[in-house]
């Protein structure tokens, strides 16, 4: 085992070898512009970018040409949230999300209120779910958008998107949906959902950081006003010398994620239960936080009554697990999906997301079970309210 133990695939995943071996040429050898029109480094660099697209498409079942690439989910979702608003709103200012979204879908839309536009952040229940009721009534003639998505980064929860994709057809009303979280961990298919804007990002599936892509429904033949302005690269959305190697890199992600997808989740859905059982076989009062059944199989968000979540940290150094998104955590705000659900603030200080990914070994797991098991058994003897509640239930 090589340590720390990675467990924090949520966040970040490593860059799978197969992905890097696929990129490495493009650094070194063929480097050309891909706007190049003039000799073979930009022809073949070109036609690599084209098959990326591809491999994408494939994932999702979408065509290539639907596909435009990007720095990563968070420009995707600012593109799509501020090339929306701007294009249509002349049909009306209401946006509609929903209170646990990542904070790039939520600071996106929240400088669109300061801009004029109504936003509304739709409550979610104890398990982590949006009311579809109350999705509908407040969809109205005046809404542009809904923006809900997939998977929570969080708490794993999945959303039943196909549902919120048919409302949103019912009612006329453009769909966006941040799917950083699903791709390639579960099915995603295009044709089967409604959706017209898909956010996706590379280093959440095997590829580089700093990649991404947004999916634009090509047969609603939206009109997104871009963000800035230049070569005319990405029909002109996303002008800049394209990223040619992470490109690549994500376009082998891709299909690596298309092909090992139903075994994979298989296999890290039961090494996530094992740890799960592990865990709670050994102590009462461990809480999961969301909804267990609809759920990545990579994701599981503990909360352990009477020790705080950055003690349990502290103590086991050699396991690389948090305590909230990477992003918000530097905000030290406290985490606004588990407050969402009903957590206290003591609840929240006291929950810990582990993220299982693609090298993760049973090894590492049972490792892992011992080593919270020592952690949780050596703060709660030293937590003095643990002792008092212990000893009222004894008597
Ligand atoms: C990681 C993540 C993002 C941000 O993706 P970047 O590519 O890092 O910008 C957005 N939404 C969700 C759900 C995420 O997990």
């Amino acid at each position: 085992m090589k340590f720390p133990i990675y467990m924090d695939n949520n966040s970040t995943t490593r860059v799978d070898p197969e992905v890097f071996k696929t990129m490495k040429p493009w650094f070194l050898e063929k480097y050309g512009n891909a706007s190049s029109k003039d000799h073979s480094f930009g022809w073949e660099a070109e036609a690599a970018v084209e098959y990326a697209r591809k491999q994408i498409g494939a994932l999702i079942n979408a065509e290539g040409s639907e596909i435009i690439f990007t720095s990563g989910a968070t420009e995707s979702i600012n593109m799509a949230h501020w090339g929306i608003a701007e294009s249509y709103s002349n049909k009306g200012k209401r946006i509609i999300t929903s209170a646990i979204e990542h904070s790039a879908v939520i600071d996106s839309l929240q400088a669109l209120e300061k801009k004029g536009f109504e936003v509304i952040f739709l409550k979610v229940n104890s398990k982590g779910f949006i009311d579809m009721d109350q999705l509908k009534e407040l969809i109205d003639n005046n809404t542009l958008l809904v923006s809900i998505m997939t998977a929570n980064n969080e708490i794993g929860i999945i959303n039943d998107i196909e549902a919120i994709g048919n409302i949103c057809k019912e009612t006329n009303v453009l769909f966006h949906t941040d799917a950083t979280q699903a791709i390639g961990k579960i099915p995603f298919d295009l044709k089967a959902l409604n959706a017209d804007l898909v956010s996706i990002s590379g280093h959440k599936f095997y590829a580089p950081k700093g990649i991404g892509a947004l999916y634009i429904n090509k047969s609603k033949k939206i009109k997104l006003s871009p963000r800035s302005y230049g070569g005319g690269q990405e029909h002109g959305l996303r002008p800049g010398t394209l990223n040619v190697p992470a490109i690549v890199g994500i376009g082998k992600a891709a299909e690596i994620c298309k092909i090992k997808m139903q075994d994979e989740y298989v296999k890290i859905k039961e090494l996530r239960n094992k740890l799960l059982k592990g865990i709670t076989d050994n102590f009462e009062d461990v809480r999961v936080n969301g909804s267990m059944d609809k759920r990545l199989p990579n994701n599981l968000n503990l909360c352990f009554k009477y020790v705080k979540a950055e003690n349990i940290i502290m103590e086991m150094r050699d396991i690389a697990v948090s305590t909230g998104a990477a992003c918000t955590s530097a905000s030290l705000k406290p985490n606004h999906v588990l407050k969402a659900i009903g957590l206290t603030g003591d609840e929240i200080k006291s929950s810990v997301r582990f993220g299982l990914g693609r090298f993760n070994t049973g090894e590492e797991v049972e490792y892992v079970i011992n080593r919270v098991v020592e952690t949780i058994h050596k703060l709660r003897s030293c937590s003095p309210e643990y002792i008092v509640n212990h000893k009222i239930s004894l008597n």
